[in-house]
């Protein structure tokens, strides 16, 4: 049995946030970049040349890419063969997001209670989720979640004779009810199969996926590629000031379901998908 101390996961998953707050990953800059040579209207591309000098510059300066500093979201993955010691897990990954959103700078946006909304003054908690794996590492996926994004994402209960095409329309009419407000050009994450919280988690897990992978199902590859064909139809483009370029990656991630149900999840991350993955 491995053992892992606190102390590195904490000092781990500070450096990381650190780190997404103000570079973004290498899949989604090349996606802007992408993006950019592709859009054909005047103002998009100007859009596209702000967005892409905005994180120049964060990068060079080590400050926020956005505003909007995100709610941290942690997908651990616990090898079986790893004892953690020093204390709680959970604890530690708190810990850092305390410690990395105080000596950032970063915007605290977390209530902690949803109703009475009082702002927890240090963006506690992260939503955590824990996953038992083979082997002696802990891989950690992170994600600080604008919520301009998070607040257009949407989950449905399909009928399954609703199948492919359901999906389809389900996903279209998402993005298109989003327009503006998610903060285009976005990266969508779907969720299908599994129960009505399965199917939003995998939604999540898709975004942390890199932009660039396909579903290694040939099915769900291709489907991937025609829905980002079809959602770059809408003509939303950059910032929701219409063109070409309203979504730059789709990633479906599916799990399987009940004879009676076809759940789907879309969970929308705006053009600063902040992800990362480590491992300790
Ligand atoms: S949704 Fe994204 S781009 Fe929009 S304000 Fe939030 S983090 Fe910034």
């Amino acid at each position: 049995m491995k053992e892992i101390h606190i102390d590195k996961i904490r000092e781990t998953v500070y450096d990381a946030l650190l780190q997404i707050n103000c570079e973004l990953s290498n899949d989604v800059s090349e996606a802007l970049l992408e993006g950019m040579k592709k859009e054909e209207s005047e103002v998009g591309k100007s859009i596209f040349e702000d967005i892409v000098k905005n994180n120049n510059l964060a990068k060079e300066k080590q400050i926020p890419i956005c505003q909007d500093t995100g709610m941290v979201v942690a997908f651990v993955n616990l090898g079986q063969d790893v004892h953690v010691v020093g204390g709680n897990i959970s604890w530690a990954i708190n810990q850092a997001l305390k410690d990395a959103y105080k000596d950032g700078y970063f915007r605290k946006s977390v209530v902690s209670d949803p109703i009475e909304r009082k702002n927890s003054m240090d963006n506690v908690p992260a939503v955590i989720h824990y996953d038992i794996v083979d082997g002696d590492e802990i891989e950690i996926l992170l994600t600080a979640k604008g919520f301009g994004s998070e607040n257009m994402s949407r989950l449905k209960m399909l009928k399954p004779s609703e199948g492919e095409k359901g999906v389809v329309d389900f996903v279209t009419e998402t993005v298109s009810l989003a327009g503006p407000n998610a903060c285009p050009p976005l990266f969508i994450g779907i969720g299908i199969g599994g129960t009505m919280e399965k199917a939003a988690l995998l939604s999540k897990q898709a975004l942390l996926r890199n932009a660039n992978e396909l579903n290694t199902d040939p099915y769900y590859a291709d489907l991937e590629k025609k829905l980002l064909d079809r959602l770059n139809k809408l003509g939303i483009g950059p910032m929701g000031l219409g063109g070409r370029t309203t979504v730059l990656g789709v990633n479906i991630m599916t799990y399987p379901t009940h004879i009676a149900g076809l759940p789907v999840a879309v969970n929308i991350c705006c053009h600063v998908n902040r992800h990362i993955k480590v491992k300790v």
